[in-house]
């Protein structure tokens, strides 16, 4: 292509090929080879028979979410991770899964056992990460903190609605200036006749640009202890506005929110928070069903490798008939065993009442590692196609990052378990006065 130093952007035009601006082509025909991720694979990762410890209600959940999340939602993902939309058609579909609420009894909720409620979220994670974010968020964080801590009348109002996805939720931690230092949060409540005023500014706050009902910590003026709220959608002062570019979970919509005197009527506020502490009660359950996550990310990555594996030729034979990569297939199957297995131990230690806050904290951090060094095989494995949404691995070792990152960063959580094991808290610096 020559282009002339003089009228550059018209000889650019002429200079273009007759075929500059056709679309893509269909990846089945670009690629006939191997399957794409739309046409899900057959899950092959429960190689030790997980089925064989879940109950029968765990195992009709498994199956139930497995193939509305292969049916419905893998055909359209990478589509919408690559526009960085959400998927507003799939969420009565999610609804009718009757899963989000999970472990709430009453109020039109599923009331899973945790084990179900984490089955479920992996089944859902095996298709698409940011789907499973989406039910996390409004699920885990936002309907089990007003099941937790809300009054009589918020429980009986809003999780009927939010139980069937016909209303949308989100929680807003996360500020702009304190993020694995969330106990200092800056957003402040004052006390004002019938109400409160909330002013403040919160980040990375996923669903918070279309939720119906916003989940906002702010620090109590009079007290100087952490109080939750309600706040709706559309309040006047409060904006949610989408932060763009992200490389993981792009189908989320995480927002920044900025609160302007938003006013908060009385009966809106959370009577059970009432200090950071409060937040916990949440974060012990809503941590062990993040650890599920990158549980069903692995899963689907590993099923997706072994059937591409099988359909992929080079040199005369599939790749699954390369020593190397037979090795490292074996190396992402052991990792799911073993993750499914400490994800499992954690469910059970919840269930019988001896989870701890390290338990917790171990299996987040301790997983998502495992799991990240897990899609990185993937991708490997992959080749080219390894870095192509369309084949599921380089969404889901994207999708991954964020995981590793929320609900307590791999650094933290392993700072919180090293707190129980050892007595001696270390997240501040020791010489702080000096820095
Ligand atoms: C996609 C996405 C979705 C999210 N969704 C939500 C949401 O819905 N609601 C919400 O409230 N929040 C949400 N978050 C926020 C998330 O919980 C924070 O990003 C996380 O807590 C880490 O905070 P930070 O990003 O400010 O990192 P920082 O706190 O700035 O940490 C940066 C690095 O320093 C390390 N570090 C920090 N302090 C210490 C210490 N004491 N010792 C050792 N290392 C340390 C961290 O481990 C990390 O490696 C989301 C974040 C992302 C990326």
């Amino acid at each position: 292509m020559t282009i002339s130093s003089t009228n550059k952007g018209d000889s650019l035009k002429d200079a273009r090929s007759s075929y500059f601006n056709l679309p893509p082509l269909d990846i089945s025909e670009a690629f006939p080879q191997a399957k794409p991720a739309s046409i899900f694979p057959p899950c092959a990762s429960d190689y030790y028979q997980f089925d064989d410890l879940l109950n029968d209600e765990e195992r009709a959940i498994r199956a139930k979410v497995r193939e509305c999340m292969e049916k419905e939602v893998a055909p359209i993902m990478a589509e919408y991770w690559e526009r960085a939309e959400f998927p507003f058609q799939i969420i009565p579909k999610l609804g009718a899964l009757h899963i989000a609420g999970g472990s709430i009894k009453g109020y039109g909720c599923p009331g899973l056992s945790i084990t179900g409620n984490a089955i479920a979220t992996a089944e859902v994670a095996r298709v698409d990460a940011s789907c499973s974010t989406f039910i996390l968020v409004h699920s885990s964080l936002a309907m089990l903190t007003i099941a937790l801590c809300g009054s009589e009348d918020q429980k009986k109002n809003y999780l009927p609605s939010l139980a069937q996805l016909k209303t949308i939720a989100c929680w807003a931690l996360t500020e702009p200036d304190n993020g694995s230092d969330a106990s200092g949060l800056q957003t402040t409540a004052t006390k004002v006749a019938g109400g409160w005023i909330l002013e403040g500014q919160k980040r990375w706050i996923g669903n918070s640009t279309f939720a119906d009902l916003l989940i906002i910590f702010a620090r109590n003026t009079a007290t100087n202890q952490i109080n939750g709220y309600i706040v709706k959608k559309d309040s006047p002062g409060l904006t949610a506005t989408k932060i763009e570019n992200k490389i993981g979970l792009r189908i989320v919509q995480n927002g920044d929110i900025v609160l302007k005197k938003v006013f908060v009527p009385d009966e809106d506020r959370l009577p059970g928070v009432n200090s950071f502490q409060d937040t916990n009660k949440v974060l012990a359950v809503s941590r062990v069903m993040v650890a599920w996550q990158p549980i069903g990310i692995s899963m689907g990555v590993y099923d997706m490798c072994l059937r591409y594996l099988k359909e992929r030729k080079q040199f005369g034979a599939p790749l699954a008939a390369f020593q190397i990569n037979q090795q490292k297939l074996v190396q992402m199957l052991g990792n799911v065993q073993a993750m499914f297995l400490v994800g499992w131990r954690l469910c059970k230690l919840y269930e019988s009442g001896k989870m701890t806050p390290g338990h917790a904290s171990l299996g987040k951090s301790w997983i998502s590692v495992k799991a990240r060094e897990t899609v990185a095989l993937g991708r490997e494995l992959l080749g080219g196609n390894g870095i192509l949404a369309d084949f599921l691995v380089a969404k889901a070792f994207c999708d991954l990052e964020p995981i590793y990152t929320y609900e307590g960063t791999y650094d933290i959580n392993s700072l919180v378990t090293a707190r129980e094991v050892t007595g001696i808290p270390s997240f501040k610096p020791a010489a702080r006065s000096r820095l």
